[in-house]
């Protein structure tokens, strides 16, 4: 095993490439440990239109690889693998272990940035017909689903950003939400019904995704939540956009948690309850879920890091032996 490093950085969304540019412009030479689709959620977007410094937007792969560039350039190590076990100091100063399968890795700290994923709807069907009409992501499989009738799952800007993106290449898009109000900003509800192949229907939740003979998604079974009346839709892709969870796996049992799972934190600071171990971006965040607020964290992160560097003694290997 090679030296303990300064500060390890698990994931490598706006949170997590933020702290790494931060960090290697305080010369800790982070490693980042981005996982293999590094860029995190951004990669699965369109147009980012609300980062400020953009005035004409920026494309969300764009945008992640210009930030992972700025944090290259200041010296971050970039690891494009998945970390696969951790083990995190409880006294300060101890040394946290992450392993990338049977490579292990030192660090005073360490940084989780590991963001969320889709959340799923558990309904029958939903898993075995996933690549077989049924998507998390319409930026990345539209182009499967052309001149077809796709329904789009969800009421929030995600699901409206989806369904404008799908409707240029679907021959009618639905939007199905499960009341009749939506969570989605007035600007994207806006956009959407403005969109002449856009139609609504409010307010059903999916019961089952059917397959039909050649094992694809072919129907979805809808009930209306006010009368309790059943219908099947035809549909050859169903979109899923109902919102995210954190990916917060990797350290359950070892950081705080709360009962949705995501990563607790100290006040307004990015420290959890392990000495030297700080989160930011959508692991933690479940209000604001901005791209400009995971990286506001990403610096946040960065710069307790480097306080806690700065103002706590490391344990030796043979300290820490001696209290354990
Ligand atoms: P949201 O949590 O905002 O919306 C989730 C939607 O899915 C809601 O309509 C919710 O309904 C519905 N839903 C949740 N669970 C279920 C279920 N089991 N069955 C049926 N419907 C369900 O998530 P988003 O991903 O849309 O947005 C996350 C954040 O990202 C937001 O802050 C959003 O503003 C931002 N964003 C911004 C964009 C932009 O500005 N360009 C683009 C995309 C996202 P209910 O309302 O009833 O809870």
């Amino acid at each position: 095993m090679s030296a303990p490093e300064k500060v390890i950085i698990i994931g490598s969304g706006p949170a997590g490439y933020t702290a790494a540019l931060y960090t290697a412009r305080g010369e800790l030479e982070p490693l980042v440990i981005e996982g293999f689709a590094w860029g995190g959620l951004l990669q699965q977007t369109t147009d980012v239109e609300n980062f400020p410094g953009y005035p004409h937007g920026v494309t969300g792969p764009e945008m992640m690889r210009e930030l992972r560039d700025q944090a290259e350039r200041f010296g971050a190590r970039m690891l494009t693998d998945q970390a696969t076990r951790v083990e995190l100091a409880s006294d300060p100063g101890g040394l946290h272990h992450v392993w990338v399968d049977d490579d292990e890795y030192e660090a005073r700290t360490v940084i989780l940035a590991m963001g969320a994923e889709h959340k799923k709807l558990g309904v029958p069907g939903e898993d075995a017909l996933a690549g077989r009409g049924v998507s998390y992501c319409a930026t990345c499989d539209a182009a499967f689903f052309k001149d077809r009738d796709s329904l789009i799952i969800g009421g929030g800007d995600s699901a409206m950003e989806e369904a404008i993106f799908l409707a240029k290449f679907s021959t009618t898009v639905t939007i199905v939400n499960r009341r009749d109000e939506f969570r989605a900003s007035r600007i994207m509800l806006d956009r959407a019904r403005a969109t002449s192949n856009i139609e609504f229907l409010t307010p059903y939740v999916v019961e089952a995704l059917l397959p039909g003979e050649t094992s694809a998604l072919e129907r979805a079974r809808l009930r209306n939540v006010e009368s309790g009346e059943e219908r099947e839709i035809a549909a050859t892709g169903v979109f899923v956009a109902i919102g995210h969870e954190p990916k917060s796996e990797l350290v359950r049992g070892m950081v705080d948690l709360d009962a949705n799972g995501y990563v607790l934190v100290d006040g307004r600071s990015t420290r959890t309850n392990r000495p030297g171990v700080f989160a930011a971006g959508d692991l933690v965040d479940h209000t604001y879920r901005q791209a400009v607020t995971a990286a506001g964290t990403g610096c946040q992160a960065a710069l307790d890091a480097e306080w806690y560097l700065r103002d706590t003694p490391a344990v030796t290997a043979t300290q820490q032996k001696q209290a354990a």
